[in-house]
């Protein structure tokens, strides 16, 4: 079964995101990128699912600019066999994202394609079921585990209050959520070894998709800053505070 990863380089999650003056998004010169944390899930659910036998080929695909190559080694250096890279300096939509990776999804002849529940920048978390839908198969979105079987794969999935397990038939798109795995550190001999390993390089116009946006970003804002907190000397005092002032009560 070939498996293939989507892969994409966001603003590293212990970063705070500043946004720029102008509000029109957040600023990403000089900050530290690395790769979607649900995306690093998926890759080394991949790679697990190689180690024991059941994926023959894994491809990771990442869709970004030229520094996106580094996003695609980290997945080899994880244990991926290869990769494509579909440059674009563009900040894609979901939509546009969908039809790229469905048509390297059918290039390659991928049975199963991992892939984030979202990515952390603009939390869409549109992409899975987009490409779903365009593939016209089965997905399994928020993977607790994923258990491959004959032609199917079983996916135990995070729902509020529990979990629910679905059998899709394969080829199908399972999208990963937090508890599926701990991603592994590469090792210093397997990231001199991804080196080594083969990126093809594309562009959105390879595959005829029209990646022009359908929405506009109206405007950016940061999250409101906390307000400093206050002691109070008595109960009575902090009941009537959130009764009166903070309106909880
Ligand atoms: P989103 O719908 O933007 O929240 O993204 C959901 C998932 O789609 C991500 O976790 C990735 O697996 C995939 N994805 C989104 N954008 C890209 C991209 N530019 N390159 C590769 N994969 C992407």
């Amino acid at each position: 079964m070939k498996v293939l990863v989507p892969v994409k380089r966001v603003l590293d999650y212990n970063v705070k995101a500043r946004v720029k003056p102008d509000q029109s998004g957040v600023d990403l010169s000089n900050v530290k990128m690395s790769m979607n944390p649900f995306d690093e899930i998926a890759v080394e659910e991949a790679v697990r699912l190689q180690e024991g036998g059941t994926a023959t080929e894994t491809i990771a695909v990442s869709i970004g600019p030229a520094k996106a190559q580094e996003t695609i080694r980290t997945a080899l250096a994880m244990g991926m066999d290869r990769g494509v890279h579909v440059t674009t300096d563009e900040d894609l939509e979901p939509l546009a994202v969908a039809k790229i990776l469905k048509s390297v999804a059918e290039a390659e002849g991928a049975e199963l394609i991992l892939m984030g529940k979202q990515a952390i920048d603009n939390d869409y978390g549109a992409t899975g079921g987009m490409l779903a839908a365009l593939l016209d198969w089965p997905i399994g979105q928020y993977a607790n585990t994923v258990s491959p079987g004959e032609g199917s794969v079983e996916v135990k999935r995070e729902i509020d209050g529990g979990l629910q397990t679905v059998n899709l038939k394969l080829p199908a798109v399972v999208t990963t959520d937090l508890r599926l795995n701990e991603p592994r550190y590469a090792s210093l001999p397997n990231i001199m070894k991804a080196k080594r390993k083969p990126i093809e390089a594309k562009t959105p116009d390879d595959f005829g998709v029209d990646t022009t946006p359908r929405l506009t970003v109206v405007k950016v804002t940061e999250p409101k800053a906390r307000e400093a907190g206050i002691k109070v000397d008595d109960v009575a005092t902090l009941v009537d505070k959130l009764k009166n002032e903070a309106g909880v009560l």
